[in-house]
């Protein structure tokens, strides 16, 4: 019983935050100028400092990454050049960065693979 309530509780508080940062954030898609609707919005990271949130147009279907620093404020936005679904972005925004030595441990494995040209 506690925990749908905290379950309600935590889907009116994103609806809100939805309509609150397209107020704070961006009212229009930045390519085709397309109001936004929470629809076109999905919250990837939340937290009492900062919130990092997807942006998607219905019309264009371009794609964009927006960074809010709650303390401040202030937000900064990106286009998404990849082909990532959402869904990939959050998964893997939720790993550990990958280190320099293994990526160039995996470049020497190909660059030795006559097959493959890098
Ligand atoms: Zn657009």
């Amino acid at each position: 019983m506690i925990n749908k309530r905290t379950r309600r509780t935590k889907e009116k508080v994103s609806s809100d935050n939805l309509n609150f940062f397209i107020e704070a954030i961006a009212k229009f898609c930045d390519k085709c100028g397309s109001p936004y609707t929470v629809d076109n919005l999905q919250i990837i990271k939340d937290n009492d400092f900062s919130s990092i949130i997807h942006f998607s147009c219905n019309n264009c279907k371009s794609r964009h990454i927006a960074t809010f620093v709650k303390p401040m404020g202030v937000s900064s936005r990106m286009p998404v050049n990849s082909d990532l679904s959402v869904d990939e972005i959050a998964k893997f925004s939720k790993g550990s960065a990958i280190p320099v030595d293994d990526i160039l441990t995996v470049y020497s494995m190909l660059s030795k693979d006559p097959v493959i040209k890098i």
